[in-house]
């Protein structure tokens, strides 16, 4: 739209080579200086201020007043209408495909443009009628290139926009897509890592997470060592408050096992109710403190009013290495065994597996 009024405003200089310092050259410049202030101003206003639903019309105005500009040259400039026809061609192109507009606006705009410039002409540079035949069909045709020409690029626009959107929503479906197909690992992570009930480590992750701990404390010489606990008289608990009942306690008593741990120990549901704790760089001495605080704790249990009457309690057993062969079987095993020959003495005990003492 700048472009088009700077270019308007130029042909004042071959207004001055025709027509000299005259009264026609002044108001032809006037008219100009009008028309090219009116259309940077809307150029201005429309790239700053306004909201889009007033812009279609705003865009429009200049062509409105670009034609009345050109409609009104003719009678300040008769003698020149061979270069004016030109120009009104030129203009009609301009219209159609270098200012962006609507068709049904830009064809308004244009016919009023070649109508009034072809009136004028006939009115004020005494077009014969023959002359006016032809200027009237050259019109025409540049009208109705330019018509077509623009309807097929609003197609064009139209459909590069809908590919355009498919593209968005498909995009848009991908995304959800893979947010899901994320989810769904996570889910599946979750169903193969952890204990549906107490969302401890199942019993096969346990393993692969304590095997690689040991394997680091091995090769580190460092100490490692493993709790194997065990609820106490469970089977009664189920029997007198129901297998439900049974369920809770068994998560409150994970929940307190974990929270005694430290962040770096790894805890595992074994099976039933049977829990396992590896704790690596940790030695018997340090091991068996952290034991005793777990099976402290679960005790206290029965301390809160809803668990109360329920008392219940573990058993844990705990075998440690510093050497390097022992594996996690062998030391679960140790655990194990240790766990049940304390059971027979009795309960709310911790045992250290004598294996390991023997070792050191
Ligand atoms: P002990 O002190 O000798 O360990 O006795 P206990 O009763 O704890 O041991 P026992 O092996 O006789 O019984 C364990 C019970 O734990 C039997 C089983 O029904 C129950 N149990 C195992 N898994 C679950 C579970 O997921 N939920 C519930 N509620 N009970 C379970
Ligand atoms: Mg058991
Ligand atoms: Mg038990």
């Amino acid at each position: 739209m700048s472009v088009a009024a700077c270019v308007f405003g130029m042909f004042a200089i071959s207004d001055f080579y025709l027509l000299g310092l005259t009264k026609e050259f002044y108001l032809l410049l006037a008219m100009r200086i009008v028309v090219v202030s009116v259309c940077l101003m809307v150029a201005c206003v429309v790239r700053r201020w306004w909201r889009n639903d007033y812009r279609v019309w705003l865009h429009a105005l200049p062509l409105w007043v670009f034609a009345t500009g050109i409609i009104l040259i003719v009678p300040l400039r008769p003698e020149s209408l061979p270069t004016q026809i030109t120009a009104v061609v030129v203009a009609t192109m301009a219209f159609y495909l270098l200012i962006p507009n609507p068709l049904t606006v830009v064809t308004a705009a244009s016919l009023y443009l070649n109508i009034g410039f072809l009136v004028a002409a006939v009115l004020f540079a005494r077009l014969a009628p023959v002359a006016t035949l032809l200027v009237a069909l050259l019109l025409i045709m540049g009208n109705v290139v330019g018509f077509f020409a623009l309807l097929r690029l609003e197609c064009l626009q139209r459909k590069q926009y809908a590919l355009l959107q498919e593209e968005r929503e498909q995009n848009h479906q991908l995304h959800k897509e893979i947010a899901h197909r994320k989810s769904l690992e996570e889910q599946l992570r979750v169903v193969a890592e952890r204990d549906a009930l107490t969302s401890l480590n199942n019993r096969g992750h346990f393993i692969k997470l304590a095997k690689e701990l040991l394997q680091h404390s091995q090769s580190c010489k460092e100490p490692f060592c493993l709790f194997m606990i065990d609820v106490d008289h469970f089977k009664d608990i189920n029997d007198i408050w129901g297998h439900s009942h049974g369920d809770w306690v068994l998560t409150r008593i994970a929940e307190v096992c974990a929270e005694s741990l430290r962040p770096t120990d790894v805890i595992g549901r074994f099976g039933g109710e049977e829990f396992v704790v590896a704790l690596p760089e940790t030695s018997l001495n340090d091991a068996q403190p952290v034991a005793e605080r777990l099976k402290k704790r679960v005790a206290e249990l029965s301390l809160t009013e809803e668990i109360g009457k329920l008392r219940p309690s573990v058993t844990v057993g705990v075998a440690s290495t510093n050497s390097d062969d022992t594996d996690l079987e062998t030391l679960i095993k140790r655990a194990d065994e240790m766990l049940y020959v304390v059971k027979r003495r009795g309960r709310n005990q911790v045992v250290v597996c004598l294996n390991e003492i023997e070792e050191e």
